[in-house]
């Protein structure tokens, strides 16, 4: 029952489908209630508020697509993480698949922001890693996948999972990812996404200074602790593709990104794009991008802030 659902994933490239039942994602909502990013979060825990439905009237289809990490990024560019890589492809993939259920005669529930991860873990999908992340058992694919939720008005069939299935066992807490983590965002509680690099990424005017030289020649995404996850060890990384790897060279950032262009994979903001080059210029010792820095330099905002340290940075004997 309702194998076309699964099929027509499969058939637009996600890497596997499962049915849950619409019950309220309970251990979720409990657990964010205990950590710090659950004062920022208010997703709608049940899907029965969620969409109006009654609970036997609910399917919740969970897919995984692979968002395959870039192998390292060619010297003198900014990086992109590959769950960001993989958006724009991502955004289509998720509207097709729910045009294809309604297609198959299913009324389908748009919009509708449920827990994703949550809904994984119940799917049977992976495990919950200590890095915050669902971990597949997929040697090609580990944790370098999106989640996609496709709400049906339909009866679940026999083999959708409920919330018995919601307590992950967990990781293997090898702890490589706590070890590895540039902000120390993750301890034995599991990760704190509020220290994680990436929450600053949004609110740069918040970083604090001397974690400037954590951000690397990072522009969005941060991967670290997913490279050294054992459930990632297989996974054969591709390389930046040529016309981003072109787009991605900091004097091009520095000066003119190409948002049109760069948009065909992820959607940026061109003075996030110039903040975060900022830093990845000093960060890696381009003295020669000096003049493009000091360009933005002049003003009492977070980007002149960060150019002035890029400054400083690239030339030490700057006041
Ligand atoms: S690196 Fe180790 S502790 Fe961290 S998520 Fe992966 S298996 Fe779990
Ligand atoms: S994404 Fe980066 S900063 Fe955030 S928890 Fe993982 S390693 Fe730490």
């Amino acid at each position: 029952m309702q194998n076309d659902i699964r099929e027509a994933a499969i058939g637009l490239g996600y890497i596997d489908a499962r049915s849950v039942t619409g019950h309220p994602f309970t251990v979720w909502r409990n657990r964010l209630d205990q950590i710090p990013l659950g004062k920022y979060l208010s997703f709608e825990h049940d899907p029965v508020k969620a969409t109006g439905w009654p609970l036997n009237k609910i399917t919740i289809w969970v897919a995984v697509a692979p968002t395959p990490p870039v192998a390292e990024w060619p010297a003198g560019r900014g990086e992109i993480g590959g769950y960001y890589m993989s958006s724009g492809k991502r955004h289509k993939q998720n509207d097709a698949w729910e045009d294809a259920a309604e297609g198959l005669g299913y009324v389908v529930k748009r919009g509708v922001m449920l827990p994703e991860r949550a809904a994984a873990i119940r799917a049977g999908l992976g495990v919950h890693g200590l890095n915050g992340l669902l971990l597949t058992p997929h040697k090609d694919y580990g944790s370098f996948v999106s989640i996609k939720l496709l709400l049906i008005n339909a009866a679940p069939p026999d083999s959708a999972r409920g919330p018995e299935h919601d307590t992950s066992p967990g990781c293997k807490q090898c702890g490589a990812c706590r070890k590895a983590c540039p902000k120390a965002a993750i301890s034995e509680d599991g990760v704190d996404t509020t220290v994680c690099l990436r929450w600053y990424m949004n609110r740069l005017e918040d970083l604090p200074e001397g974690d400037y030289p954590k951000m690397g020649r990072r522009i969005l995404g941060c991967d670290t602790c997913q490279n050294v996850c054992p459930f990632n060890a297989q996974i054969v990384k591709k390389e930046a593709p040529a016309d981003m790897a072109e787009y991605m060279k900091l004097e091009n950032l520095l000066t003119d990104p190409n948002i049109e262009k760069i948009s065909k994979y992820i959607k940026l903001d061109a003075e996030l794009v110039k903040m975060q080059a900022l830093m990845a210029a000093a960060n890696t010792g381009r003295a020669d991008l000096l003049p493009l820095v000091e360009a933005l330099a002049n003003g009492g905002g977070t980007r002149e802030k960060i150019a002035r340290w890029a400054i400083t940075r690239l030339r030490p004997s700057a006041c």
